[in-house]
């Protein structure tokens, strides 16, 4: 409860205000498994007792399984559809422009940590790519005193005026992390323990990246590392006293074919071939500047189409082909996976477990891809882990999605 008894209230939600301070983690790409191998390893303690003493449900994702809906998902506890967030990327049909969208500008929905914020708590946000950061610390008052919000990638340019910190590399004690590296993730956890030592906030965001799991599958060593550097931050934020919730935005599979390749759908060249040059326009919202370990290859894309045509026909070639799990209308996907539609081309596909969506082949540069790919974006990336340091309780037949991750933290640990 606020001091006045009432509970915070953001975007429809009710929350209770922090009693201890509350740590929500996304753990970018924790397909299922992962946190398993590394407890089978035995590198992962504090992970096991939380499982076993605490708890660790599944969740699904928002769709496309991507990191930005998702992690906005999270910090506004609504789906696209009410923060407007739904990838990386739309097509601005008005201004015939692909537009990307991690500026706040695009955020329609205020954030959970915001809320807080203005209830007299103190918040703080550690992400690992700046990106994220920008999005996710969107309405914080750093003259406030009582936030702070910044990044492993750009930890060395942080001020008090922009982050509420300045100094963080000698406050963590870390270097500056390269961005491809795992490294970029520890710095997040080990900036969080310090924040808590440091600052106690009521509550708090961290959010890793996929690097490792993009590169990695499940209880490979280099993954079963990862794990278990998470584990001892995990112990110590535990030790700290805070109430901790771990989900992830999406999982990660194998997206290969047998030779090593990727095995990629070109559709924008399909399309061209059914529908004509020019005619339709493929958008693939994983798209972003940091595509070296992806190739912006996902299993999630969008379609416009000339304004007045009928998609009838191309849904239904679609969904003749090999590898498309789902072709909708874009009230259909915007109905099933609460999109909001003004971001949305007219067909959305999704596909199959270990294929990838392309736009053209020769737009794709895959030459950063130094191992087989692995990916995310649709419905097979979907479920994902919820482990708690404590018991929650969750209501009978609640069909638990990640971005209720705040509601278990501050409502229903027990
Ligand atoms: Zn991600
Ligand atoms: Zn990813």
């Amino acid at each position: 409860m606020k001091p006045n008894g009432h509970p915070i209230v953001v975007n429809g939600r009710n929350y209770k205000a922090p009693e201890r301070p509350t740590v929500v983690i996304c753990l970018d790409g924790s397909e299922p498994g992962y946190i398993e191998r590394a407890i089978d390893a035995g590198v992962a303690p504090t992970f096991a007792r939380f499982m076993k003493d605490g708890a660790h449900v599944h969740a699904t994702s928002v769709i496309p399984s991507f990191t930005n809906p998702n992690n906005l998902s999270i910090i506004t506890g609504r789906p696209p559809s009410v923060h407007g967030i739904a990838g990386n990327y739309f097509y601005d049909t008005a201004n015939d422009a692909e537009v990307m969208m991690n500026d706040p500008k695009f955020l329609r929905a205020p954030t959970i940590l915001a809320g807080v914020h203005d209830a007299g708590f103190k918040v703080a946000a550690v992400t690992a790519k700046d990106k994220l950061r920008t999005l996710l610390s969107h309405g914080l008052d750093y003259a406030s005193g009582r936030a702070i919000a910044f990044s492993s990638e750009k930890a060395n340019q942080a001020t008090k005026a922009d982050n509420g910190i300045d100094n963080v590399l000698d406050f963590v004690g870390l270097p500056l992390p390269e961005v491809y590296s795992a490294g970029l993730s520890e710095f997040v956890f080990a900036a969080g323990v310090k924040l808590v030592r440091h600052h106690r906030p009521d509550l708090m965001y961290l959010s890793t990246t996929d690097y490792i799991q993009h590169k990695v599958g499940l209880g490979t060593r280099i993954a079963n590392d990862f794990y278990a550097m998470i584990d001892g931050y995990l112990a110590q934020l535990d030790e700290l006293g805070c109430n901790i919730v771990a989900t992830a935005d999406h999982g990660m599979n194998d997206k290969y074919l047998p030779d090593g390749k990727p095995d990629v759908l070109y559709l924008q060249d399909v399309m061209d071939g059914w529908a004509g040059k020019g005619e339709t326009r493929v958008i693939l919202p994983i798209t972003d500047p940091y595509v070296a370990h992806h190739g912006a290859l996902g299993s999630f894309a969008t379609i416009y189409t000339r304004p007045g045509r009928s998609v009838d026909r191309l849904l239904g070639q679609l969904r003749g082909m090999t590898g498309i799990d789902l072709a909708l209308t874009r009230d259909d996907a915007c109905a099933r996976f609460e999109l909001p539609a003004d971001r949305i081309g007219d067909i959305v596909v999704i596909s199959s477990k270990h294929k990838v969506l392309g736009t053209s082949r020769d737009r794709h540069d895959l030459s950063g891809l130094t191992e087989p790919l692995r990916s995310h974006g649709g419905l097979t990336e979907e479920r994902v882990p919820v482990i708690a340091n404590r018991k929650i309780a969750l209501p009978p037949g609640h069909a638990l999605r990640n971005f209720d991750a705040f509601d278990v933290a501050l409502n229903r640990v027990q």
